[in-house]
């Protein structure tokens, strides 16, 4: 149906499509990607006399990361500091990228049904659909050859 509100859906409808489509071309790249935070940890260390007790916290760099349901922390040694800051945001940009398509896929699914729906046609017509079944009216049964 031509009708001014299927065009804005149509329009929509690509919109999402071209959106979904540099998703994809994000996601598919081959670069190497790691799951985790990475992130400046700083904290005492219990030692009484220790100078963290005078507030010079401890600063350590670590991943954060969820295994099995449980929150896991892994030290980062200086010299994979870099390589790991690279692998995480990688992975980071992978899930904002796949939770981006999977909401484009969701609306372009919705623009498409909405359309199908414009050009739903009653068949067969109303009154007929009505009469009781049954009956032996020709009119009503499979056309006969
Ligand atoms: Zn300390």
């Amino acid at each position: 149906m031509k009708t001014p509100e299927a065009s804005e859906r149509r329009r929509r409808l690509w919109r999402l499509w071209r959106l979904a489509e540099q998703q994809v071309g994000r996601m598919q790249r081959a670069e190497a990607m790691c799951p985790g935070s990475l992130y400046l940890l700083r904290r005492r260390c219990g030692k009484p006399t220790c100078r963290c007790r005078q507030g010079e916290l401890h600063a350590t760099w670590v991943v954060t990361r969820s295994e099995a349901g449980r929150s896991r922390l892994y030290r980062v040694p200086q010299a994979e500091r870099a390589a790991v800051r690279r692998l995480t945001g990688a992975y980071r940009q992978w899930q904002r990228s796949r939770a981006a398509l999977v909401k484009a896929m969701r609306e372009l699914l919705r623009e498409l049904d909405a359309l199908a729906e414009t050009r739903m046609q009653p068949w067969p017509a109303r009154a007929k659909a009505q009469r009781p079944a049954g009956g032996k009216e020709a009119a009503d049964g499979p056309a006969r050859h």
